[in-house]
């Protein structure tokens, strides 16, 4: 998408601090960690929310999450535990249109959010 934060991250217009990449999505830092360890994961096919998310997308969100479980073992918080967060849409706190997904971890979250 043309006008999309995400999508230039992912083609490489806007640099990130890259945690991993292939051919179908990217682990960035964010650029204000909330936590210790703040890093984003993102489809390079734009896709706006959860919300517009297809049965055919299934594979893609597996995907994800088994990336997101082994960048935290190897980021040594897989024992420690962390949290996994898509924001989606105004009352859901989301602030950039395309899927994301925030993995959180370095310290005890609380719970509920804000
Ligand atoms: P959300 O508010 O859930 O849409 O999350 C968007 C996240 O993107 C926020 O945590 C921002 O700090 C983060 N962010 C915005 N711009 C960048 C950027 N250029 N590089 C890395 N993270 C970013
Ligand atoms: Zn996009």
């Amino acid at each position: 998408m043309a006008d999309c934060l995400f999508c230039k991250i992912a083609a490489g217009e806007i640099p990130s601090k890259k945690l991993f990449e292939d051919e179908c999505l990217l682990a960035f830092y964010d650029i204000d960690p909330q936590a210790p360890v703040h890093f984003l994961v993102i489809p390079k096919r734009h896709i706006d929310s959860a919300a517009a998310l297809k049965e055919t997308d299934a594979e893609l969100v597996g995907h994800i999450y088994t990336v997101i479980a082994d960048l935290c073992r190897q980021l040594g918080v897989a024992d420690s535990g962390y949290r996994v967060v898509t924001n989606v849409g105004e009352d859901g706190g989301q602030s950039v249109g395309h899927l994301h997904f925030h993995v959180l971890a370095g310290r005890s979250l609380a719970w509920p959010p804000g």
